[in-house]
């Protein structure tokens, strides 16, 4: 089993070497070439666990021994989520929410997150690689924690979080500055998410500054999505999702189903596309962006262009401009077209955009719709889901039923629900209740518990009360040199 650069047929390496890598040497990401070539049979996941569903779709991503799998898969969740289901299922009036919140950070980012480091120390010892690894990581909030909580003091795996300084919640901020390991280091940037998701894709591909660290013994990968071992967990889901709605009986098997995805950085919704390609009947992905509507340009009018203004919102998981996992989507579009995905890759470097052919933009529509929310009108759905169905919705899921509202789909959509409302309290209590003066992000988590009784997972509990231990603020020209110097510091 092979995986290859999307921008360069040349390099091949096999499934534990991308996920030690994370990234490919020349800026390229890691896709499987035959993807779709094996198909999971619907018999073999309904009704199953989550475990087993994992077991399934993992097995057609990596050439770990089914023993491997099954420990890594019961590693990764098995009493580290707040339900035994892992995912649930919950049945609004007009569609499905698929919770994907219950993990250690209250966010999705911990589905992929709590089994990459699984993933690595398998593939690190598959390859029988003594280095040691250091995992390096842009967040725009939520996969900083995850990471933080899935690699901290796992051995041989040293880890680095970069945030962007004021693009994030007061809660973000908080459950990353308390972050306990001896292997962690938090620091914020100033800039954007952007900002900070360029300037490690550049250490990445800086060869000097890897050699530096082979000297030291050190390897660098990647935590973000653009990881396979981040991305490959994420299809479970869907699958698992399906599963739940046979069983239940709202579906029969084989009925195609939506899913509504609120989107970023174009992981999430890229692995509910791999979940189609290997055999899950799905009749549309619905992306769904908020006010950074770049996607939402691109799959209108097939023109990629990130020259305009990044704009902070009440998402802010979801501010991105550069959705890199798109990349792998216009590999799998042109099937497999090295050449021209680097040439458009090229171009978003050097001019910030890329135009699509007609060809290829009427193909991506098969698959994809796509839509948007503002702030005003992803607050008015808070309000309003919570009134007519008491089912109260975090910012980034609102935006995503925002666009299933004013969609006419074909059979039943399931909305991706990405983090806990509690993740981002400020939001959701002045969508609910009016603008707030100067609060106090801590004690509204409770006041919105008082007034909603939606209970508050309890790793946000007393977040206030914690110790801080990371404070670092640097420019993001100074990242390089800051590893450099910090990653003796870790153990
Ligand atoms: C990361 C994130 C998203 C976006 O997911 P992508 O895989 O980057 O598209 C949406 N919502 C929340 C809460 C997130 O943390």
């Amino acid at each position: 089993m092979l995986y290859e650069s999307s921008r360069d047929e040349s390099l091949k390496i096999n499934p534990s070497q991308a996920i030690v890598q994370g990234l490919s040497s020349e800026g390229g990401l890691f896709v499987l070439k035959n993807l779709g070539e094996n198909k999971i049979e619907l018999d073999k996941i309904i009704g199953k666990s989550y475990y087993q569903i994992a077991h399934q779709v993992l097995k057609l991503f990596l050439d770990f021994t089914e023993e491997e799998i099954e420990a890594c898969v019961d590693n990764a969740y098995k009493g580290k989520f707040s339900t035994e289901e892992i995912t649930p299922l919950v049945e609004l009036s007009d569609s499905y929410i698929l919770e994907l919140f219950h993990g250690p950070t209250s966010a999705f980012k911990d589905l992929g997150l709590s089994l990459l480091p699984q993933l690595t120390k398998t593939a690190l010892d598959r390859l029988e690689d003594k280095d040691d690894i250091l995992i390096l990581t842009a967040t725009s909030g939520d996969t900083g924690k995850a990471a933080l909580e899935g690699f901290k003091d796992v051995d041989k795996v040293k880890i680095m979080v970069f945030y962007p300084n004021s693009g994030v919640s007061k809660v973000q901020e908080r459950q990353m500055k308390i972050q306990d390991g001896k292997n962690v280091k938090v620091c914020a940037i100033e800039g954007n998410f952007d900002d900070a998701q360029s300037a490690i894709k550049e250490i990445f591909v800086d060869e000097k500054f890897k050699e530096e660290l082979s000297r030291r013994n050190v390897k660098l990968s990647s935590a973000n999505s653009i990881n396979i071992g981040r991305l490959i967990p994420q299809v479970v889901y869907y699958f698992k999702a399906y599963s739940d709605l046979v069983v239940s009986g709202k579906i029969k098997r084989g009925d195609k189903v939506n899913f509504v995805v609120p989107t970023g950085n174009f992981g999430n919704i890229l692995a509910g596309y791999y979940a189609k390609k290997i055999g899950l009947p799905v009749n549309n992905l619905v992306c769904a962006s908020n006010a950074n509507n770049v996607l939402y340009d691109f799959l209108t009018e097939g023109v990629y262009d990130r020259n305009r203004d990044f704009l902070k919102t009440i998402s802010p998981s979801m501010d991105i401009l550069i959705s890199s996992n798109l990349e792998r989507l216009l590999y799998y579009l042109t099937d497999g077209d090295n050449t021209y995905v680097n040439s458009l890759m090229t171009d978003l470097k050097e001019k910030g955009k890329y135009q699509i052919s007609a060809e290829l933009l009427a193909k991506l529509q098969g698959d994809f719709i796509a839509g948007y929310a503002t702030n005003e009108e992803t607050a008015k759905v808070i309000k309003e889901v919570y009134e007519k169905e008491g089912y109260l919705l975090d910012t980034h899921t609102a935006v995503g039923y925002k666009v299933l509202l004013e969609q006419e789909l074909d059979g039943p959509s399931i909305v991706l629900s990405t983090a806990s409302p509690y993740k981002f309290t400020g939001s959701v209590y002045e969508s609910l209740f009016g603008q707030i003066e100067e609060a106090d992000e801590f004690k509204l988590l409770v006041d919105l518990h008082e007034k909603t009784r939606v209970k508050i997972p309890s790793n946000l509990e007393n977040l206030d009360k914690k110790e801080v231990l990371h404070n670092d603020l640097i420019s993001k020209e100074e990242i390089a040199q800051y590893v450099a110097e910090k990653l003796g510091d870790l153990s």
